[in-house]
């Protein structure tokens, strides 16, 4: 038997998975990352906490699972994206703390470049919105805050990288400084159309072309793990990369144009796979690489909503309505609809496709009838209804229509929001049996990487656990309608 280790590198934990060459999960190891807030709005991490998780991680799935570790064939990687890391290229030592995507210290510099009237050009070039959320204007923050860094950079001394860079670059013991398309997608530095750093962006950000990680396919060789050998005498290649949303699109088998996913984790993601043809939004949604394969690039549409499975959390910890967040499924189903109550979860203001970060939650239709079965079933239903919000934009921006929906993250597991959604959006709901898709994705990239499968073999690994079809009833038009009236009160 043939092994491929998956490292998913996410924003609050860290987890290495083994599977073997049918896919299967042999063994998995998770260990929490710690998030630090020095102030208001900013979100940091530490580097070297990230790789020693990483490495602690994997050894434990090499021990507990009594392999020859000869047998592992290759590492994939998937990772949070947009985190921003420095190190110097000599001692490999990190020169300030990660600077994670969630975290707002750049805004100021954001604000400065939108007056002075760039969106358009970056939208043009980079797919993406002018937000802190990516990682070219941490970079600039970490500059402006530390002149000695910004002076190491000019000569060529720092290093930048995402999570996976900076992985790939420990793993091979600071031989080898990569990153792949996917992410390069992130940092609004990376031109997607040419398919290389941007000269004029790299000049607005002050960034030197010396830091940049060289940008490579998601699936091929970039190095081996030569900080692995001490696990077990062989030296791992690494051999594929992706973004954690891209490597869910992967995961899912969305290989062909139209085709789309969603993870309902804390926020809710949706990628939607535009084939070749890089569309750029007039809605609000940004467009990405999602994966570069054997030369050839594919993009998608992106929409997140910031609170999805998180309104679930605040309803079971600040409302205190049921124990468990999947306690939210019997409740929601207790009642026969939601008796004209709507949650708009916006606590955070509101994404894709409205973009308004002044708006806040709202529940609104209460009546004296209304308990709290029907708050949770809105809560569920705002889910499924902001994804019909980002539906309704791909389709019209692609010129394609939506023909299934494959889903993922913690809350797909809850039947009652999945059968909604699918008569929401009167398409088929689709839920695969294993729900890494993830970590799916980066083995399914390192084992094309290393020829152990072909593409067009990886579709027969993904099985369907469980298909939601539409009842085609038109009440759920009335209630989407209502959902857009509810809305425009939160703004
Ligand atoms: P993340 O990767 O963003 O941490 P997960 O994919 O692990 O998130 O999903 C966790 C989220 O899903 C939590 O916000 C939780 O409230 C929600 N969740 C988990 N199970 C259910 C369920 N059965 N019904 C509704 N929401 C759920």
């Amino acid at each position: 038997m043939k092994y491929i280790i998956a490292i998913d590198q996410g924003t609050t934990s860290t987890r290495s998975i083994l599977f073997d060459e049918y896919c299967n999960v042999v063994a998995v190891d998770q260990m929490e990352i710690s998030l630090s807030f020095p102030k208001n709005g900013w979100v940091e991490q530490n580097p070297e906490e990230i790789w020693q998780t990483v490495y602690l991680t994997i050894k434990d799935i090499i021990n507990k699972s009594n392999i020859n570790v000869k047998d592992i064939k290759g590492i994939g990687i998937t990772n949070q994206r947009e985190t921003t890391i420095l190190w110097d290229k000599n001692t490999g030592e990190a020169v300030y703390p990660a600077i994670v995507w969630q975290s707002r210290q750049s805004q100021g510099y954001c604000e400065d470049i939108i007056n002075k009237g760039y969106e358009s050009l970056i939208q043009d070039k980079t797919g993406l919105i002018i937000n802190p959320y990516f990682s070219a204007s941490k970079i600039k923050f970490i500059f402006d805050k530390n002149k000695d860094i910004f002076e190491k950079a000019q000569k060529g001394e720092i290093l930048f990288g995402t999570v996976d860079s900076y992985l790939v670059w420990k793993l091979t013991s600071g031989k080898v400084h990569v990153t792949d398309y996917s992410n390069a997608s992130r940092t609004l530095l990376y031109n997607i159309n040419t398919l290389e750093w941007d000269d004029e962006l790299l000049e607005l950000f002050q960034v030197d072309r010396s830091m940049l990680p060289q940008v490579k396919s998601s699936s091929e060789i970039y190095g081996y793990a030569s900080r692995l050998k001490e696990l077990g005498d062989t030296l791992m290649p690494i051999a594929g990369i992706a973004g954690d949303q891209q490597s869910a699109l992967i995961g899912q088998g969305c290989f062909e144009v139209g085709t789309s996913k969603v993870t309902y984790g804390t926020g809710l993601f949706m990628l939607y796979n535009l084939g070749d043809n890089a569309v750029i939004s007039k809605n609000g949604l940004v467009t990405t690489v999602a994966y570069t394969i054997g030369g050839k690039t594919a993009y998608a549409f992106e929409g997140s909503v910031f609170n999805a499975g998180s309104t679930i959390q605040w309803l079971r910890d600040n409302l205190g309505f049921f124990k468990s967040s999947k306690d939210s499924e019997a409740l929601a189903k207790s009642v026969e609809d939601n008796g004209g109550v709507y949650l708009v979860p916006a606590f955070t203001g509101l994404g894709a496709p409205v973009w308004n970060s002044d708006a806040r939650g709202i529940i609104c239709g209460l009546t004296r009838g209304a308990t709290k079965a029907h708050i949770t079933r809105a809560g569920l239903e705002a889910m499924a209804f902001a994804t019909k919000d980002l539906t309704l934009v791909m389709e019209e921006e692609s010129g394609e229509k939506m023909r299934e929906l494959r889903c993922d993250g913690g809350a797909s597991a809850n039947d009652f929001l999945m059968d909604f959604q699918a008569n929401v959006l009167n398409i088929p709901v689709n839920r695969p049996t294993e729900k890494e898709s993830t970590a799916l994705g980066a083995v399914y990239l390192c084992g094309l990487g290393l020829g152990l499968f072909k593409l067009e073999e990886i579709s027969k690994y993904r099985e369907t656990e469980k298909l939601f079809t539409p009842n085609g009833d038109q009440k759920y038009n009335k209630y989407y309608i209502e959902w857009q009236t509810a809305i425009k009160r939160s703004c």
